[in-house]
């Protein structure tokens, strides 16, 4: 054993390498994004023979890590939990067709939400699949969790979803890891297709099959159900029943207010499936409360107050505060201090970010009137300079661009529409909508804004590039070729730099739409975060003149660069050098022709 200081993802990392794990795939995603390239890490110092990179979306991403569980090499899948939506569709169909080796699902919720559209509960939809769901309290116990989850799956051949949170996710720990792993996980255990049982009930099975299968889901969620025990702490008359991080601040709240006598604590490790008869509660406890985040999962399969009779808040994070006002109102404690939250300041893309002056170019050219369909990227940003209307779900834009368009026209009504989408984002999800646009001859601009990374989830690389983020040399995707392949008649790519071109190429697109199709045009310039935009980013001495500054605002509100501050007492905007990259967009932004270059 050897200790090391780890975030939980990595913990979880190293959980899933430690329990044989060989094939890891994903889709970025805060907060789980750093399992992959942990993981990655891993295999790389340790010289081990595994595939572990990104796919394009969460279902293909799933569908290959089962896939690959089907061919017996123990494989593991990362996601957030809204991307878990995505891959609903084979999640649920694997609980009912089994595993060969084992396979876990790496569900990560953002409980608050601190980066997500939804707070969801990954739990919950593990108990609408039929698969088991491990919930980790701790950094140590993700790393625990994702060795058990490989075992369980094993035992009762069930994909098993381990279920962090962003506290655990994202907090960091001294953790005993194994030092080596046994050698026989080292191997993997592919069967040669001679060993390959074809066993076409199971893996091709018709829908009359598919009832049986799902008979034999039941009784294996029965059986865990079964030997699923939860831990119990102190010894008081009030029974709370929790899991994952809320479980650790019950406890140390119980611990500093000395309700010991009070309160017994228990802690689910797998908060389904759970079976009624594991404890005869309801006989030894004056109350019974689930407090866990952020849906009623323990709740509903134990029917006990929580959500429901308004003890535990129906939406937000539950923080150590919110969990000791829950202790509050069930009478146990009396606060005697309450927490400020500071206002935070709000997020804004970065100086020099190339999204700025190409939305700023689209504004310019479409103007106030038109629509913008927006979605999940740095870009839904643009929602500070009005260049966004809408933002749904991963690929949503296109699609809205669609029915935005659509609608207006079966109302006789001419409206322009734009829809505003990341190169990453479109890979993921945009394609498909941008199919029937054109199938349907539905005429709205899709701008891609192609900065050749996944930028908002730490720069992973995007399937344009030329090798994987493991290293691997791959073939490039090209988005303009492939928008040309799917039927698009007028398609561009211009660096947003070259405003000037930017504005043309606009200003003809805009003309194009009257021949009623779509449009696209790729905005494309590296993201100024990566060594690659950092380097090719121009290095201009930028100022605004006091004299013909006139206080206007266009580069502060309407521009929205972090470099670019105003002075109240003089009714001027200046740039701050502390801030500032050099890139020069600004230029083009003044109707005064205040910014300069020197
Ligand atoms: S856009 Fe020009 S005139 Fe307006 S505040 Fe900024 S520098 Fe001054
Ligand atoms: S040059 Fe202008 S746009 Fe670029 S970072 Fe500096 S202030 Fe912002």
């Amino acid at each position: 054993m050897s200790k090391l200081y780890l975030s939980g993802n990595q913990a979880i990392a190293y959980g899933l390498i430690h329990a044989g794990v060989r094939f890891i795939t994903g889709y970025p995603g805060t907060p789980s994004s750093e399992i992959i390239p942990a993981a990655q890490d891993i295999v790389k110092s340790s010289a081990l023979k595994a595939y572990v990179d990104w796919a394009i979306n969460e279902k293909v991403a799933y569908e290959v890590a089962y896939g690959a569980c089907l061919a017996n090499i123990k494989s593991a899948v990362t996601m957030k939990q809204v991307g878990l939506n995505v891959a609903m569709d084979p999640f649920m169909n694997s609980a009912y067709v089994g595993t060969v080796a084992g396979f876990v699902v790496i569900s990560v919720d953002d409980p608050g939400p601190h980066s997500s559209q939804t707070e969801q509960d990954s739990r919950f939809m593990a108990m609408a699949a039929k698969i088991p769901a491990l919930d980790p309290s701790t950094v140590e116990e993700a790393y625990d969790f994702a060795k058990k989850a490989i075992e369980l799956s094993e035992k009762y051949s069930i994909p098993v979803m381990l279920r962090s949170t962003t506290r655990v996710s994202h907090g960091r720990a001294v953790v005993e890891v194994d030092d080596v792993a046994p050698e026989d996980i080292i191997k993997p255990h592919f069967k040669s297709s001679k060993d390959w049982a074809k066993q076409l009930s199971r893996f091709a099975a018709t829908p009359k099959q598919r009832l049986e299968l799902h008979r034999i889901l039941n009784k294996k969620i029965e059986k865990i159900a079964e030997q699923n025990k939860p831990k119990f702490f102190f010894s008081g008359d009030i029974l709370i029943l929790s899991s994952g991080v809320v479980f650790a601040y019950l406890y140390e709240l119980i611990e500093e207010y000395g309700l010991h006598d009070k309160v017994t604590l228990s802690k689910f490790d797998m908060p389904y499936p759970l079976s009624k008869n594991i404890i005869n509660f309801k006989e030894k406890f004056s109350r019974v409360i689930s407090v866990e985040e952020t849906y009623p999962v323990i709740e509903l399969q134990l029917d006990t107050e929580g959500r429901r009779n308004g003890l535990v808040p129906r939406e937000g994070e539950l923080t150590p505060e919110v969990c000791e006002e829950i202790l509050e109102k069930i009478d146990l404690i009396k606060r005697t201090k309450t927490f400020n939250v500071l206002p935070l300041k709000r997020p804004s893309l970065c100086p020099g970010c190339a999204h700025r002056i190409a939305l700023f170019a689209v504004k310019k050219v479409f103007g106030k009137k038109t629509i913008y369909a927006g979605d999940i990227g740095c870009y839904t940003l643009a929602l500070n300079f009005n260049v966004t209307d809408t933002v749904l779900n991963m690929g949503a834009s296109v699609s809205f661009g669609f029915a935005f368009s659509k609608t207006f026209a079966l109302g006789q009504k001419e409206q322009e529409v734009v829809a505003i989408i990341g190169d990453s984002t479109f890979f993921h999800s945009g394609i498909p909508p941008l199919i029937d646009a054109v199938h349907y001859r539905v005429p709205f601009l899709v701008v891609i804004l192609d900065n050749k990374s996944v930028a908002m989830t730490g720069n992973q690389k995007t399937l344009s590039d030329e090798f994987s983020s493991s290293g691997q040399p791959v073939t490039p995707i090209v988005i303009e070729n492939l928008v040309k392949g799917i039927g698009v008649n007028f398609v561009h790519v211009v660096d947003p730099y070259d405003f000037d071109l930017s504005v043309r190429t606009l200003k003809e697109a805009k003309n194009f739409l009257k021949k009623k199709e779509p449009a696209v045009i790729v905005f494309r310039h590296p993201c100024i975060n990566t060594k690659e935009g950092l380097s090719a980013n121009p290095k201009y001495n930028v100022q605004i003149s006091k004299e013909l500054c006139k206080g206007c605002r266009v580069c502060t509100v309407e521009f929205e660069c972090p470099a670019i501050i105003f002075n109240e007492d003089e009714g001027k905007a200046e740039i701050d050098s502390a801030f500032c990259i050099g890139c020069g967009c600004c230029i083009h932004v003044c109707p005064t022709k205040a910014i300069a270059l020197i």
